[in-house]
């Protein structure tokens, strides 16, 4: 199995190659065809396996086959539970991306929300974020989600450990019910399961 057969455009397949990558990992070659389905996907795995590719690639590709972002929107959410995988993911994306028009920003806590709110206001294609400093620029106006198409909730298991379940729910609420989700959690207790459930409908479960 390759990049290649998992049909994914030229400018993901060379920024996957200037990686370094040369053969998907199980969860990549679960997940990719799964997601470019369209369908909401539920993936059990666990960091370290590859699951970031996992969710970005078809993600990516789906994005760049879309409409322009306008102004202060966004068209895909990844929420992470640390500001250490956010901006890890993001860095992840962004290297993905080198070879698309698209444009990708992190935003966490803990540090000013001025540059934050700027970046976004020409709009961003992927916005990585955790939940509490998403709903203050919500709240700021600084983030619109009527164009959001896709949501991924990184590492589910942990966002609930940290308590982040009612800002999940509230951010939820905001969200375009016609969105694509998917859920990567490296257990799935019946916690996790209960918010896939509230999060996804008829979702495609993986596991490797
Ligand atoms: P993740 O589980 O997404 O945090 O990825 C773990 C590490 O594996 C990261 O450093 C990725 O850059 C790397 N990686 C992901 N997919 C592949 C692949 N197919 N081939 C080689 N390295 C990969």
């Amino acid at each position: 199995m390759s990049f290649s057969q998992l049909g994914l455009s030229a400018p993901i397949l060379k920024a996957i190659a200037a990686q370094g990558y040369q053969t998907p990992s199980p969860i990549q070659q679960q997940a990719i065809p799964a997601i470019m389905t369209g369908k909401d996907v539920l993936a059990a795995a666990q960091t370290g396996t590859g699951k970031t590719a996992g969710f970005s690639l078809p993600l990516l590709q789906r994005l760049s086959e879309g409409p322009k972002t306008s102004a202060n929107c966004i068209r895909a959410l990844i929420l992470t539970p640390t500001r250490e995988l956010a901006a890890q993911v993001e860095q992840n994306v962004r290297e993905f991306c080198e070879f698309l028009p698209l444009k990708s920003a992190v935003v966490f806590g803990g540090v000013g929300i001025n540059p934050q709110m700027k970046r976004l206001r020409s709009g961003v294609d992927v916005l990585i974020a955790t939940p509490g400093r998403l709903l203050d620029l919500y709240q700021q106006n600084a983030v619109k989600f009527h164009q959001l198409e896709v949501l991924v909730l990184d590492e589910a298991d942990r966002m609930l450990d940290m308590g982040f379940i009612h800002d999940i729910k509230r951010i939820l609420k905001l969200l375009p019910s016609s969105r694509q989700s998917l859920l990567f959690s490296a257990t799935f207790t019946p916690k996790v399961t209960a918010l896939a459930e509230s999060l996804t409908k008829d979702p495609i479960k993986l596991s490797t």
